[in-house]
């Protein structure tokens, strides 16, 4: 049945802006303190306190725009939205309403199928609610902690089909939010929550059904199985005659199953207000202007960049801008050698089996000279690849002088012919077999002698010409 229905399915992405302090107030925003330590009136909604807008929170919101394609509102307004629940101490979440800060983007990514653009409706700025704690000993307890951190809320047109196409828009929106800045969108922090909304129609069909949502996932897994079981559900109802309701649902993450939470609440149970302690302002052109200056170079655009000017593929492109801090790091030593090539080589293969799946630039060495110069070594033919690889791990350890080391170490390379040639004609020696089995036709034995005198060496000959002064001599016997 499943293949006679399409998924229509639209996004909420909760991102928990990048400031030290919160939205309307001076607490900290740091992850992990202990609870309710991180709070005062302002953020706990006691009567008499009164909010102040954070300008790096504004600023961050108007960058999340910017690098999706948005129009950015000249008005600022908030409102408050009503509703009780216990970690919400104001009883109302301050949050923007008819005047988002942020309309009408897009982005654009790629999938196997092809490029894919999922439009942006709005994103607009709003402050978190509070955590509640569910605990055996002394039941549900409240943190006040997160109350008042500053959010962005990315609202999708209902124009995602699959749960493919959801995860790849959230890894390019999350992508994104990292190279600006915005956000540092760590979801095992819970800094990118997703809200899935989810309806479904026969295909061909182009109005919309009634959709579900389901609330607060905090993984790209959560969201994909969420989706496809969500998605089996609802045409399972239809399909046994029956009905679907505007409801919101809570997701069991590892599962994907969901169950009702409640029956959506209509707009009206909101009651909407204008905020009246943040009164309206206006932005002004220059300071705009001024922000658009400030943003980086996208990962799309410095990935084409590295294709272009260093002749690397598109995957080992994309692999060096999946993050900031080591597409940063790479390019710093591509300006310092030539050997762009096995710099990318090295970058993604040894370190980054070494490196944290979200590195940032206290991960990378802090010069990264000695790194550069340890590839140039290399290419120039003084170091193999095996000591190239042990050297480079040396240097991003902290060794500053990579020549030295090499020459402590004894790693360098030797490509002199007459002391391989002594070498080749040594291990013949030692082991008659090796003849023996090549004058028998047997040349995978080649291979095996080649492997004995690099041992011989303690890794250090030239791999290129031990094969080629073994050829040699082999063909001489
Ligand atoms: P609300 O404010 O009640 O959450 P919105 O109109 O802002 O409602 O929509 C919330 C999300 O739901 C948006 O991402 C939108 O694309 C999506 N959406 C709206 N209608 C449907 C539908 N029929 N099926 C799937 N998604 C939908
Ligand atoms: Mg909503
Ligand atoms: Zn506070």
């Amino acid at each position: 049945m499943l293949e006679h229905y399409e998924a229509v399915i639209g996004l909420e992405v909760h991102a928990e802006l990048a400031t030290r302090s919160k939205i309307f107030c001076a607490c900290p925003t740091s992850f992990g303190a202990s609870p309710n330590t991180f709070c005062c009136p302002i953020c706990m909604g006691f009567p008499g306190t009164l909010p102040v807008l954070n300008r790096t929170a504004l600023l961050l919101g108007v960058k999340a725009g910017l690098v999706t394609g948005c129009e950015i509102s000249r008005e600022v307004r908030f409102h408050r939205k009503h509703y009780t629940y216990p970690d919400l101490p104001k009883s109302y979440q301050i949050t923007q309403y008819d005047c988002p800060l942020c309309t009408g983007g897009s982005l654009t990514f790629s999938l196997p199928t092809g490029e894919r653009t999922v439009e942006i409706t709005r994103i607009h700025l709003e402050e978190d609610a509070g955590k509640l704690l569910h605990t055996k000993e002394h039941g549900t307890l409240v943190d006040h902690n997160r109350c008042g951190i500053p959010l962005i809320e990315v609202v999708t047109q209902p124009t995602i089909h699959s749960s493919e196409e959801a995860v790849a828009f959230l890894k390019a929106l999350r992508l994104r939010l990292i190279y600006a800045g915005v956000s540092d969108c760590k979801m095992q922090e819970g800094s990118l929550r997703c809200d899935v909304n989810l309806s479904v129609r026969k295909k061909g069909e182009t109005s919309l059904g009634v959709r579900t949502e389901m609330k607060n996932l905090g993984s790209f897994s959560a969201v994909a199985k969420a989706i496809d079981s969500e998605f089996r559900r609802q045409v399972q109802v239809l399909e046994n005659g029956g009905e679907i309701y505007r409801e919101t649902r809570r997701v069991d993450e590892t599962t994907g199953e969901s169950f009702l939470l409640r029956r959506k609440e209509t707009e009206a149970d909101y009651r909407f207000l204008p905020e009246p302690d943040l009164p309206p302002f206006v932005l002004e052109e220059e300071w705009l202007s001024s922000v658009a200056e400030e943003l980086p170079e996208l990962p799309e655009s410095r990935g084409e960049r590295y294709q272009k000017q260093y002749g690397l593929s598109e995957e080992e492109a994309r692999l060096l801008t999946a993050s900031p801090a080591l597409s940063d790091f790479f390019q710093s030593c591509a300006e310092e050698t030539p050997y762009v090539k096995l710099l990318a080589g090295l970058l993604l293969g040894e370190i980054s089996r070494r490196l944290p799946a979200d590195p940032s630039a206290k991960d990378f060495p802090k010069s990264s000279a000695p790194f550069s110069k340890t590839v140039t070594l290399w290419g120039e033919g003084k170091l193999n690849s095996t000591a190239a690889k042990k050297l480079a791990l040396l240097v991003w350890q902290g060794e500053q002088d990579p020549v030295a080391v090499m020459e402590r170490l004894n790693l360098g390379q030797i490509s002199d012919p007459t002391v391989i040639r002594t070498w080749i004609l040594s291990v013949l020696e030692e082991d008659p077999s090796f003849l023996d089995s090549y004058r028998k036709g047997k040349t995978n034995v080649v291979k095996a002698i080649a492997g004995a005198v690099m041992a011989r060496s303690q890794g250090k000959a030239d791999p290129v010409w031990v094969n080629r002064l073994l050829a040699e001599v082999l063909s001489a016997r």
